[in-house]
């Protein structure tokens, strides 16, 4: 699973830095703005040490399904999102999966992966 981040410029195209991860253990969708890798060692240039890498991701709120309009037909892979101002720093194995994103005439949704095939091309 390849995740980018926001200032990742070459991205543009695939757009994927929206991701579904797990904010206190709550399941929760948002935008990768960057990655930071954490060492607390003081070894001089390149080591083995352990490190963690965390992701700062700015939350999406307003998360229901979407709703088609006649008939009327919920579909729950699909969110209808808005940006938040709050962004989480989550270790990057509490990231979830890659989400599809689009926009609608302004409105933003976030759509899971329905297959690995889809994941991971
Ligand atoms: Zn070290």
């Amino acid at each position: 699973m390849l995740i980018t981040s926001q200032t990742y410029t070459r991205s543009e195209k695939t757009c994927s830095s929206y991701v579904r991860y797990l904010n206190n253990g709550q399941e929760t969708y948002g935008q990768v703005k960057t990655f930071v890798e954490l060492s607390e060692c003081a070894c001089p240039g390149l080591c083995d040490c352990p490190r963690t890498f965390l992701a700062f991701i700015t939350e999406f709120t307003s998360q229901f399904g979407f709703t088609t309009a006649n008939p009327p037909f919920s579909i729950q892979y699909i969110k209808k999102v808005n940006a938040s101002e709050t962004v989480h720093c989550v270790p990057i194995k509490d990231i979830l999966n890659v989400c599809f994103y689009v926009n609608l005439d302004g409105q933003e949704y976030l759509c899971d992966p329905l297959n690995t095939v889809e994941m991971y091309n």
